[in-house]
């Protein structure tokens, strides 16, 4: 590009704002400045950090157009192949390039928050006013934050500490909040599984994936392949070597997981076996921590980047290959602010740096399979698992036969939380030595608190909802919006001692584990008991060490570990999330119990599972019973055939928010009437205006929700109609509207 034709630069800032600002640049600037680079430009009476995403030879209002004041980055911060990403998400998911940024870079990034003034030369003039009180107070404080500073000198802030800059009196500098980083820990040494895993045979099956991944990276383009493998088949060895291959090509490599410190084996093995190559990015990292891995990506110091979800964005200058694990994990979907599918982008992203993308997962999305069979994606399967193992035999056991022996006209005793046969093979495994995991997937004591005399429930404020019961604290909590109060012992209604919780959570499931085994040694995990830093890891390390007997948890229980010592699999109750409202509640169900299932059984001995249910001839339990992915894939997908759900249709959910129900209905009510006439004047359209309906959850945080759910074949007509009503919108002000695009939360 030509110096004349640089002359402006179109910056996005981190704000809702849907295009990006011109800026000029001044002369000094023009050599520095790349696309991808930040700089800090003017906005209103601040300065905000942006990003330059393209240059043009004119500006819309030339004369209006004010100049960029600094270039922060020598190089840029995201490369083209990020600034692609971005700009694709942005257009898909309906969301500001602002917005979109502040996902993909690290915090801290933005230099406004965190820039500082010091004090420099106490001999330095400095005049009257504003600038003898900012100097006052940094002889108080030694240093401060720009922002306070700025506070305190009142109108024209900039222009004074400008001055008291230029005058040699003070120094502005990035400071950086939190934990500085650390340098980086030695890799632990003489890993045994690092030689064991290499000198590992592949299976017939691993070797034929192995070679489809290797043939994709051969080819040097972009394809997507599904690794479909059982639990305990080997698909965590086969991403160990797609990685090597990738590094042998001298490529970087990107690798998705849904929760790092629910998958430390994952990373434990991927470190044992790259020492010292890789970059991981996790919630737990401090902002200055994640900015300096980010740097070392940036400059290709980092051979693999492992993450989670906003990991997608690791800025790897030369990716070749894209892992995916657990695929089908919900924990990908971003549900607040900017919401992405991890996953998708990924897909995306492969495209872009033309290198091939491996999904992996023992139960793929309906999506990701569909698109296998389809062609669209490469197929590879492990149907076994490794050396001989047999999967854990599976047995749905029936609550119905007890609770009509127990049940008593009126009310009264609730089902056991164990069945006869249940407790007994508990018992039985504890007698024998071997592990037990027992999985309910609620939190807290009692689903809720109810009165027995008067029969009313203790619901949340601000949600509706019922607030969970947890008895070791005597609170009552919301699950939804955190909030929580002392539990009472008398009726808020009749003023009767009556309350009794109902519903069992997993810290009611373990007070009923130590009375039946009470000499076992219990643990329970769940988002309770795991809040401490690093507390996750150590749960899990000591129940491989064999630690405990029996860990009872929620779904955090049900991740990729592979721990030889558990034979004995429980499930307290299936049907939890069978019968929320979501069309993906019987895909989630069976996804939950095949993965808490493959638990099983990964040691010499076979595992046992046993699941207890109401619903014990719903297809989703048969097929988990009988191991039968494409069973419930068969059944599954008919019905969203005929209810055009993904992924024969796609859905853009628009949601509306706000404090009094009747607004909130009215401005649905308004906008789908204008969204269907739009339609109806464009002639036959495929697209569906269904709606608008409260959500299932009525109100959270205090909110009333209505939505109206657009769904078609054509994404393209799809996301025009969402981009249509986005624009009908802007009128309301009291509502609030959230599009949410391919939404996995229907709720
Ligand atoms: P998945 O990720 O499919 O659940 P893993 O990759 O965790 O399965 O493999 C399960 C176990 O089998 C691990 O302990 C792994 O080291 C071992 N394993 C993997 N491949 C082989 C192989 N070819 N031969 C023997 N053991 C293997
Ligand atoms: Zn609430």
């Amino acid at each position: 590009m030509n110096e004349r034709a640089k002359s402006f630069a179109e910056v996005v800032i981190p704000s809702p704002l849907k295009e990006p600002l011109t800026y000029a640049i001044p002369e000094s600037l023009a050599p520095k400045l790349q696309a991808g680079v930040r700089v800090l430009v003017p906005l209103g009476k601040r300065r905000v950090t942006g990003v330059v995403v393209g240059f043009c030879a004119r500006a819309p209002r030339e004369k209006d157009v004010r100049e960029i004041l600094e270039a922060l980055d020598e190089r840029p911060i995201l490369n083209a192949g990020l600034l692609k990403l971005c700009r694709w998400a942005a257009r898909y998911y309906l969301a500001p390039l602002g917005e979109v940024f502040a996902a993909a870079l690290p915090a801290g990034t933005r230099v406004e928050d965190r820039r500082v003034a010091v004090l420099a030369d106490r001999g330095a003039a400095v005049p009257e006013g504003a600038a003898r009180r900012i100097v006052a107070e940094l002889e108080r404080r030694g240093r401060a934050p720009l922002k306070t500073l700025l506070r305190k000198a009142g109108s024209g802030g900039y222009r004074v500490l400008d001055d008291l800059q230029r005058r040699g009196a003070i120094q502005i500098r990035e400071a950086w909040r939190g934990r500085r980083p650390r340098p980086e820990k030695p890799e632990p040494e003489g890993e045994k599984t690092v030689s064991a895993s290499q000198a590992l045979e592949l299976t017939d099956e691993q070797a034929r994936a192995l070679d489809a991944i290797e043939a994709a990276l051969h080819g040097g383009g972009f394809e997507t392949l599904l690794l479909f493998g059982i639990t305990g088949s080997g698909k965590t060895e086969i991403y160990l070597r797609a990685l090597e291959l990738a590094q042998r090509r001298g490529k970087q490599s990107l690798v998705l997981v849904p929760e790092i410190s629910l998958t430390p084996q994952l990373l434990a093995r991927i470190r044992a076996r790259f020492p010292g190559q890789l970059g991981v990015l996790h919630s737990a990292l401090s902002p200055a921590e994640r900015r300096a891995q980010w740097h070392r990506m940036t400059r290709g110091e980092v051979g693999i980047a492992v993450g989670a979800r906003s990991a997608v964005f690791a800025p790897l200058p030369e990716l070749g290959l894209i892992i995916v694990d657990e695929e089908h994990d919900s924990s990908y979907k971003q549900e607040e602010g900017f919401r992405y599918h991890a996953r998708d982008l990924a897909i995306v992203r492969a495209q872009i740096a033309a290198c091939p993308v491996v999904l992996g997962s023992a139960t793929p999305s309906l999506e990701s399979f569909h698109n296998a069979l389809e062609g669209r994606y490469r197929l590879l399967e492990l149907r076994r698992r490794v050396a001989e193992r047999a999967l854990p035999e599976v047995r749905a056991l029936d609550l119905r036969p007890l609770a009509r022996e127990l049940w008593q006209p009126g009310g009264g005793a609730d089902t056991p939380i164990f069945s006869p046969a249940l407790k007994e093979a508990i018992c039985e495994n504890w007698r024998r030595g071997r592990q037990t995991l027992v999985f309910l997937n609620r939190r807290g004591f009692a689903n809720f608190l109810q009165c027995r005399l008067c029969g009313f429930v203790i619901r949340c404020p601000h949600c509706s909802v019922t607030l969970t019961f947890h008895l070791r604290q005597r609170r009552v909590k919301c699950h939804h919006c955190g909030y929580q109060k002392p539990s009472e012992d008398l009726c808020p209604a009749c003023g009767n001692p009556a309350l009794a919780p109902s519903g069992v959570g997993t810290e009611q499931v373990e007070q009923q584990l130590v009375k039946l085994v009470p000499e076992a040694r219990i643990a329970r995990m769940d988002r309770d008991t795991t809040r401490p830093r690093g507390a996750h890891e150590r749960l899990l390390r000591d129940w491989e060490q064999g630690a405990f007997d029996i860990l009872v948890g929620t779904q955090m229980i049900a991740k990729g570990h592979d721990i030889a010592g558990v034979t004995l699999v429980a499930v307290v109750l299936a049907d939890l999330s069978l019968h929320l409202p979501d069309f993906r509640a019987a895909e989630r169900t069976f996804q939950l119990l095949t993965q808490v299932a493959g638990r099983a059984g990964r040691g010499v001995e076979r595992g046992e599972v046993m699941i207890q249910t109401y619903a014990p001839d719903h297809y989703a339990l048969r097929c988990v019973s009988a191991h039968d992915y494409r069973g419930f894939y068969e059944a599954e997908i008919d019905f969203r055939k005929a209810l055009g759900y993904p992924p024969f249709g796609r859905l853009v959910l628009l949601r509306f928010e706000g404090a009094k129900p009747a607004e909130v209905a009215r401005t649905a009510n308004l906008l789908a009437s204008r969204l269907r006439a739009t339609l109806r004047e464009r002639g036959k359209s495929a697209v569906e205006v269904l709606g608008p309906a409260s959500a299932p959850i009525e109100r959270l945080r205090g909110r009333y929700r209505f939505q109206i759910l657009l769904k078609g074949k054509q994404p393209a007509e799809l996301l025009e109609s969402a981009r249509r009503a986005q624009d009908l919108f802007s009128e309301a002000r009291s509502v609030r509207l959230r599009i949410d695009v391919d939404p996995q939360n229907m709720l």
